[in-house]
């Protein structure tokens, strides 16, 4: 992929967060490499504390980076950090603003911030598309929670960028909001925005996402197109060692990919979404193979995932 068609491109990125009088140094981020392709939903999965609001603080210029490379839409943040901020919309993980303006004054004192005309602004047209209507010249305390969320959303709006970076849209609302939620990110990648948004859920990934970069203690684990990541997933192994030695694999295990390996074991590699250990073993016992014994084994990334979700319950 040529760097045109990136969105962000972030390089050996690394954030050591400085030591204050009761805690050590924190090295947050390790050298992170991310390309995120222009006009994707893209994901960045990890459990508490991997460094997703990090990464997403130093894109947006709020925190400054120890060492690497950002660039949104083709401008470097070191370099000219106006355009990269004009192109990009953040929505913070915290909600926190000042809850004396109206819905309406807020936008256009964020229209106002970011230099846009009177004229050219959209306040009218982003309360509309965030459902916000009624609200718009209500004080904004007054706001649901599901509401001050969507005005966020609109905030990160004003300026129209074509990258939109939500940080933990989903985190603590309820089941319909987060329905609500999804269906507007949707919206806005069909109308050609990019999405990048941040969760530690891997169903909401899985559900939105073009691809998935998971990240763990400042790590980036893996990278992948969301079909090819959940296949990778879903792999799992069978090893069945047979009493005696078998020089060709009976054909209904052949059939569902079992191969001889060096030690005269059969090996099976299959989807435990689309057949269990149980029917491997009915089919094995159609045989007339005799087990002496018989491992599964997981890929690799189920181990990960199972660390991850330890690391999320703890
Ligand atoms: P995530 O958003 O994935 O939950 P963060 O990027 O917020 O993770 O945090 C990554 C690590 O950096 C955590 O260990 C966190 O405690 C630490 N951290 C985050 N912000 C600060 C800060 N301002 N000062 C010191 N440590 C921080
Ligand atoms: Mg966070």
């Amino acid at each position: 992929m040529t760097d045109q068609e990136l969105a962000i491109k972030i390089r050996g990125l690394k954030k050591t967060y400085a030591a204050d009088g009761a805690s050590k140094p924190k090295e947050a981020l390790k050298g992170v490499d991310l390309s995120i392709p222009r006009g994707s939903i893209f994901g960045l999965l990890g459990p508490n504390g991997a460094g997703k609001s990090t990464t997403i603080n130093i894109i947006a210029g709020i925190v400054d980076k120890t060492a690497g490379s950002v660039e949104v839409w083709g401008f470097d943040i070191d370099k000219d950090i106006r355009n990269a901020k004009a192109n990009i919309g953040i929505v913070p993980q915290e909600i926190n603003f000042d809850v004396y303006f109206t819905p309406y004054e807020m936008l256009e004192l964020y229209a106002g911030l970011y230099g846009i005309p009177k004229n050219e602004r959209r306040s009218d047209e982003i309360l509309e598309a965030m459902r916000l209507v009624e609200q718009r010249d209500a004080y904004t305390r007054f706001l649901s929670g599901g509401m001050k969320r969507r005005l966020l959303v609109g905030k990160a709006m004003v300026h129209n960028p074509p990258i939109l970076v939500l940080d933990e849209p989903t985190a603590g609302v309820d089941v319909e909001l987060r329905q609500h939620i999804w269906q507007y990110v949707r919206e806005l990648n069909e109308k050609g925005v990019t999405i990048v948004l941040t969760t530690h859920y891997l169903e909401e990934a899985e559900e939105l996402c073009d691809e998935i970069a998971i990240i763990n203690h400042g790590e980036l684990v893996i990278c992948e197109k969301t079909p090819n990541l959940l296949k990778q997933l879903d792999e799992k192994m069978v090893v069945i060692t047979p009493v005696n030695v078998i020089n060709k694999v009976p054909q209904v295990l052949s059939d569902i990919g079992g191969k001889l390996n060096e030690e005269g074991d059969i090996v099976i590699h299959f989807s435990p979404s689309s057949i269990t250990v149980g029917e491997i073993l009915k089919k094995v016992s159609e045989t007339d193979i005799e087990i002496a014994d018989l491992k599964t084994e997981e890929s690799d990334l189920e181990d990960i995932f199972l660390q991850l979700t330890k690391t999320i319950e703890t």
